[in-house]
């Protein structure tokens, strides 16, 4: 039954009915071209959505400048304080106990990953004691919003202190104003949240930024004011956990980043190979690789030019990883990230012994998994090599994938023998 617009106080936005339809179907975005009337809302605000005939579809959040409008929230009518004191207290309550069933032999993971998890446009990680919160809409950069977040991770988790951490690109897109990586809950002794109070003066040792995580068994070290995404790759969780199985001999993390993939590999591997263009972030892996008392052998360099020289001058492996940055930033740019893909997994193969392992993955959206396999099955037409196809991965679970909206669905880890 049609159910006529209440008094939440909240502004009204009507959206056409293609956008309706694909908010019925389950997903959460509305397109700002498929917005009829914006209520005169302000950018971030809470608002209810209406079709063109006033039948209510929820609850959403709304940008003034993201081609997405709207990321609902609910399919309930919420006020905005009904949001702020129930429903995002509620979802981090789920997002936790999902993850408290989900992960395992690891205190570093996601806790809260925007849409999937109800919560659209925030991201919490959890490293160890400390957790990292990143806000990508308006929405959330709300003062009652984020504070909503804090309170909510500061009883359940009662972590040692909550970092802030910018991704200035996003602001840009939503009209933010620039922010810089920052500490954002002290601790319990430390003082205040930002947004009842700065949380300002030196860094005591509860306030520092710095600890170490584990994966699988594997240690890290963590810098929550330093490295890129959030700190860590914690979506390759699974991944490396699952290559480490079936990776022997001489082995090369092309991409390695921190030693993610590499240091798994240093434990049943004769020997590793970590190649990456960011000296910081090779710096700390060989603090990692000290940390574990492993020995891997790091290299400043162009993946790409690399496996090139080294495959003239005949070096052979029993193990490649291949974990490059996501090619396809659009769908426009699919066909030339196919290239690079192809490009790098055809010298893979070339370099790789009779019953090598190869474990070749993609995080950009825009190219599917079928995309990512016909790539495959090219690179593996013109080198000769066959390739048996062992597993088919995608993020760890606690990046949950929902079956209706495909975007939460990116990364792709496929392992094979060659
Ligand atoms: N495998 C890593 C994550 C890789 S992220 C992990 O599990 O933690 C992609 C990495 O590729 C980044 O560290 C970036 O510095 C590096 N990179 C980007 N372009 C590169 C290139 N052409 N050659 C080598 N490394 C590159």
């Amino acid at each position: 039954m049609p159910q006529k617009p209440d008094q939440t106080g909240n502004p009204l936005i009507t959206i056409n009915s293609r956008a309706a339809e694909r908010l019925r179907s389950g997903h959460v975005w509305v397109y700002r071209s498929d917005v009829l009337n914006t209520g005169k809302a302000p950018a971030g605000a809470i608002v209810d959505v209406v079709d063109g005939r006033g039948r209510a579809l929820g609850t959403a959040l709304y940008s003034n400048s993201s081609v997405i409008a709207l990321r609902v929230l609910t399919r309930k009518r919420l006020r905005a304080d009904e949001v702020v004191a129930q429903l995002i207290p509620e979802r981090l309550r789920e997002a936790l106990e999902y993850r408290k069933k989900f992960v395992h032999n690891s205190d570093a993971y996601r806790i809260a990953f925007s849409e999937a998890d109800g919560l659209p446009g925030l991201i919490i990680d959890r490293y160890n004691e400390l957790l990292t919160l990143q806000v990508l809409t308006q929405a959330f950069d709300r003062d009652d919003l984020r504070l909503s977040a804090i309170t909510g991770l500061k009883s359940a988790l009662s972590p040692r202190a909550i970092f802030e951490r910018v991704d200035a690109r996003i602001r840009a897109l939503e009209k933010l104003p620039p922010l810089e990586d920052r500490l954002l809950w002290p601790g319990p002794n430390g003082g205040a949240v930002v947004g009842e109070m700065t949380a300002s003066g030196p860094m005591t040792d509860e306030r520092r930024p710095t600890t170490v995580f584990t994966l699988n068994g594997v240690r890290f070290h963590f810098d929550a004011l330093a490295g890129q995404k959030t700190g860590a790759f914690l979506d390759q969780r699974e991944n490396y956990a699952a290559v480490e199985r079936y990776a022997h001999g001489d082995a090369i993390d092309c991409f390695c980043y921190q030693g993610g993939f590499g240091l798994h590999l240093a434990r049943v591997c004769a020997s590793v190979i970590g190649v990456d263009s960011s000296r910081p972030a090779l710096e700390i892996a060989e603090q990692n690789a000290q940390l574990n008392q492993r020995e891997i052998e790091w290299l400043e360099a162009n993946a790409f030019d690399l496996l090139k020289d080294q495959a003239s001058s005949g070096q052979q492996y029993d193990t490649v990883v291949l974990d490059p940055p996501a090619f396809a930033k659009n769908r426009a740019s699919v066909p030339t990230a196919i290239r690079g893909y192809k490009e790098l997994n055809l010298r893979a193969l070339k370099m790789l012994r009779p019953g090598g392992i190869l474990a070749t993955c993609s995080c950009s959206h825009h190219v599917t998994e079928a995309d990512f396999l016909a790539m495959l099955a090219s690179a593996s037409a013109d080198s000769g090599r066959t390739v048996r196809i062992l597993e088919r991965r995608g993020a760890a679970l606690d990046h949950p994938t929902i079956a209706t909206i495909p975007e939460t669905s990116y990364l792709k880890c496929l392992i094979c023998a060659v």
